[in-house]
C-alpha cells in the first residue's frame, strides 16, 4: 500500500467576523479536502501534549507518529539534520532567524522574506566576523538559518521571534546561564548586517532588510527511530523547510530538494506533486508539507492566507489524488494540518486541529464532508501520534463508505 501524508502548515484558525463567523478552512473553495473527508474519514486531534509550546516542531513529530514528549530536544537540531549539518556530541544548535527590529520593536521574524540568495552573503559576513573554531553559522533558507556552537549554551530560555512581533526585544532576549554570551553574539550582529551591501540594496528598493540575528530554539543532537524498523516503510519527505526535512532525515527518509520550492506562496506546487509521485514509484511512503498558510497566519493577512489553503488544495491536494488513482493500486491518502496559526493570533495555538484519511482506490464521488476545526461537533480523538501512527503502521484496507 502507497501512503502519502500531505500537510498545510497552520491552517487551523478560528472563526472570523470578516467570514461571517466562519473558519477560513470553512470559508476557502477546498473541493478536495473536503471531498477527501467525504469519501474517507475526518476527525480532531491533539498534535501538541499538554504543557508543549505549539511549535511545527512538535506538531510535525506527532503527525509523523513521534511523542514529542520522548524525542523532541529542540527545533534547531532538528533544523541541522534537514540541512545535513552533522552534530558532534558537545555541539548546540541555535536558529539564527534573521529579523528586522525597528525602535527597539520587532517589526518582522522574516526580513520581508528574504532570499536565501541574498540570505548567503550575509551568513558569510557573520562567520568572518564573529564566527571562530567551534562556532559557525550555516546558510539553511530564506531567512532561517542555523549556529552550531561548540559546548554552546543550553540551557537557557530563548523566545521564537514571530512569537513576539510588535514587541520590544529587550523584554524577550535569551534569559539564563550564559545569556550574556547569546546577547552578545546578537547585539555583534547589528553593525555587520547595517553595512552590509545586500541590506542596503534592499532598503533601496523599499524592502524590509534584516537589523540583527535572532538566537533561539537550542538544543543537543536528537535521534528518532527509523521508518524502516518501525514501519517496515521507505520514502521521502518533501517540504521547504528544514525542519521537516529534518525529521525525515533523522527517521531514515530521503528529503527531496525540490528546485523553486519556498516556502511561500509562489512555491513550485507542480514541482512537489511531481517529486510526491516519483517517490511513490520506487518507495511506499511519502510526506508532503506546504509552508504558505502558516506564514500567511503569522502576517495575519486572512487574504493571503485563504489563497494559500486554495492553493495547497487546488495545487497538491487535488493532483497528488489523481496521481494515487491514476497508479492503480491500494494507497492510503491522509491530510492534515500541523497546528492552528490563526490570523487574529498571528502565533500558533495549540487546539485540535482536523486530519482526514481515505483508502483508495476511491475516486472523487463528488460527496462532500466538512474539514475543519469542528468535525465530529468538535471532539476530540487524542493525540496525533497515536492515532497517525495506527495509521501508517496498520495498512490493512479499512472497508469505505460506498462511493455514490
Ligand atoms: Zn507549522
Amino acid at each position: 500500500m502507497k501512503i502519502a501524508v500531505l500537510i498545510g502548515d497552520g491552517m487551523g484558525d478560528y472563526p472570523l467576523k470578516e467570514l461571517g463567523g466562519k473558519t477560513p478552512l470553512q470559508a476557502a473553495v477546498i473541493p478536495n479536502m473536503r471531498a477527501i473527508a467525504g469519501a474517507g474519514t475526518v476527525r480532531l486531534v491533539n498534535t501538541i501534549p499538554a504543557g508543549m509550546s505549539p511549535g511545527s516542531d512538535v506538531a510535525n513529530l506527532s503527525i509523523m507518529g513521534f511523542d514529542p514528549r520522548k524525542y523532541y530536544t529542540g527545533r534547531a537540531p532538528i533544523e541541522a539534520a534537514g540541512a545535513g549539518i552533522a552534530m558532534g556530541k558537545r555541539d548546540v544548535a541555535f536558529r539564527c532567524n534573521l529579523i528586522a527590529v525597528e525602535a527597539e520593536r520587532i517589526k518582522d521574524h522574516s526580513s520581508g522574506h528574504i532570499t536565501t540568495e541574498e540570505a548567503r552573503p550575509i551568513i558569510a559576513a557573520l562567520n568572518e566576523r564573529l564566527g571562530r573554531p567551534g562556532l559557525t553559522f550555516h546558510v539553511s533558507s530564506g531567512y532561517r538559518h542555523l549556529l552550531i556552537w561548540e559546548n554552546g549554551p543550553d540551557e537557557l530560555v530563548t523566545i521564537p521571534p514571530h512569537d513576539v512581533l510588535g514587541q520590544p526585544t529587550a523584554q524577550n532576549l535569551p534569559a539564563g546561564a550564559r545569556q550574556d554570551e547569546v546577547r552578545r553574539l546578537m547585539e555583534a550582529s547589528k553593525p555587520i548586517l547595517a553595512a552590509h551591501p545586500v541590506n542596503a540594496a534592499r532598503r533601496q528598493a523599499g524592502k524590509t532588510a534584516p537589523t540583527q540575528i535572532w538566537l533561539w530554539g537550542q538544543g543537543q543532537r536528537t535521534t528518532l527511530p527509523a521508518y524502516r524498523d518501525l514501519f517496515g516503510l521507505t520514502g521521502s519527505v518533501i517540504s521547504a523547510v528544514d525542519l521537516v526535512r529534518g525529521i525525515g532525515k533523522l527517521t531514515g527518509l530521503n528529503a527531496v530538494i525540490v528546485p523553486g520550492a519556498t516556502g511561500f506562496l509562489d512555491t513550485n506546487y507542480a514541482g512537489k506533486v511531481k517529486a510526491a509521485l516519483n517517490a511513490l514509484d520506487h518507495d511506499d511512503f511519502v510526506f508532503v508539507h506546504v509552508e504558505a498558510p502558516d506564514e500567511c497566519g503569522h502576517m495575519g493577512n486572512l487574504k493571503l492566507k485563504l489563497k494559500a489553503i486554495e492553493a495547497f488544495d487546488r495545487e497538491i491536494v487535488g493532483p497528488v489524488w489523481r496521481g494515487l488513482e491514476a497508479m492503480r493500486q491500494p494507497y492510503r491518502l491522509i491530510i492534515a494540518t500541523d497546528h492552528r496559526t490563526p490570523v487574529a493570533v498571528r502565533n500558533h495555538t495549540a487546539e485540535p486541529v482536523p486530519v482526514a484519511v481515505l483508502d483508495g482506490p476511491m475516486p472523487d464521488a463528488g460527496r462532500e464532508a466538512p474539514f475543519d476545526e469542528y468535525v465530529n461537533n468538535g471532539q476530540t480523538s487524542g493525540m496525533a501520534f497515536e492515532w497517525l501512527k495506527s495509521q501508517i503502521g496498520n495498512r490493512r484496507i479499512r472497508p469505505q463508505k460506498a462511493a455514490i
